[in-house]
């Protein structure tokens, strides 16, 4: 356990169905997983999409768009060139190199701006000012297996933790109850993924690079009050290391819900845009359906 505060979630009953689906990086099967929970869970809860920088689950989980709005995530700084005498002070006191000299007058460029306001309040001139950037889009989808909350990131545009929280903030207000599908690693994202869910599912591989970002991740989830769940996805390629993550979530206090084993038809349903739980008889789809079985008990306290 780190030595941050326990942060409290927000207003979801103990046994309300409210997961958040991470791993320490991606690729590891995350949203292969959170997919197939997501046909799984026989009530009317609401999936949202926080892996903001790779938006997959409302490709595999289809539907129609019936809403879309833009997201003002960011502040940037905007020259007003009349004003301007090109003294060069904002680039100086730049800290993010964000201005440039373009044609000999002063430009900041929006990809490398944060907003930080330190050229605005040393402009001599007052000829600089902070203006609201779009970061993307919030979409609201009906899909086969109920709404979906998810979103389109402008490429380069920063502060997806922020988006993370609003396409939260938006599931949360349909239905408390919520499957979602995390930001991979563990920045702030996945710390804005975690916030509010009751139950945090970490998925991992027995690689020691999966050992190792397994722990990393449960260092973000130990600061939440969301208890932590843990599936070894592909657990028979290297079941000495598979051994070795049980171990350890042992001794953390993680509660391992499932063991999936390497299956080939994973394969065949990511490259069908399917969740692999379609595909009823294989290995993945009976090991998923029996980690599910898992989870419930687990919510339902027992
Ligand atoms: S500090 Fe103000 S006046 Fe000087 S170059 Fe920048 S915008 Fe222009
Ligand atoms: S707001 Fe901050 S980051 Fe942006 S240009 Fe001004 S000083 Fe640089």
């Amino acid at each position: 356990m780190s030595d941050f505060n326990i942060i409290n979630t927000s207003g979801v009953s103990k046994n309300e169905f409210s997961l958040t689906v991470i791993s320490g990086k991606g690729g590891t099967g995350k949203t292969t997983i959170t997919a197939s929970l997501a046909h799984l869970v026989d009530k009317e809860i609401v999936k949202a999409d926080c892996d903001v920088d790779a938006s997959n689950l409302g490709i595999i989980l289809e539907g129609e768009t019936i809403e879309q709005s833009k997201y003002v995530g960011a502040k940037v700084a905007l020259i007003d060139q009349a004003m301007c005498d090109q003294c060069g002070g904002c680039k100086d006191v730049c800290r993010y190199d964000a201005v440039d000299i373009v044609n000999s007058k002063y430009i900041v460029n929006n990809l490398k701006c944060e907003g930080c306001n330190a050229c605005v309040v040393n402009c001599h001139l007052d000829a600089i000012k902070l203006i609201k950037e779009v970061t993307g889009d919030v979409i609201k989808k009906d899909t086969k297996v109920g709404k979906l909350v998810t979103s389109k990131m402008i490429p380069g545009a920063e502060g997806s933790g922020k988006l993370v929280t609003e396409v939260r903030r938006v599931g949360k207000t349909e239905n408390t109850e919520t499957l979602i599908d995390g930001s991979p690693g563990i920045g702030c994202a996945v710390m804005a993924s975690v916030t509010g869910s009751n139950h945090s599912l970490i998925v991992t591989e027995p690689t020691q690079s999966g050992f190792e970002d397994m722990k990393r991740v449960y260092e973000i989830v130990a600061n939440f009050d969301s208890i932590p769940l843990a599936v070894i996805n592909k657990y028979d390629i290297n079941e000495e290391v598979a051994i070795k993550i049980e171990k350890e979530c042992e001794r953390l206090g993680i509660k391992i819900v499932g063991k999936i084993p390497f299956d080939t038809t994973v394969n065949e349903a990511v490259n069908n845009l399917r969740p692999v739980i379609e595909y009823k008889d294989s290995k993945a789809a009976i090991a998923i359906n029996e980690m599910y079985q898992n989870i419930l008990k687990v919510i339902e306290g027992e």
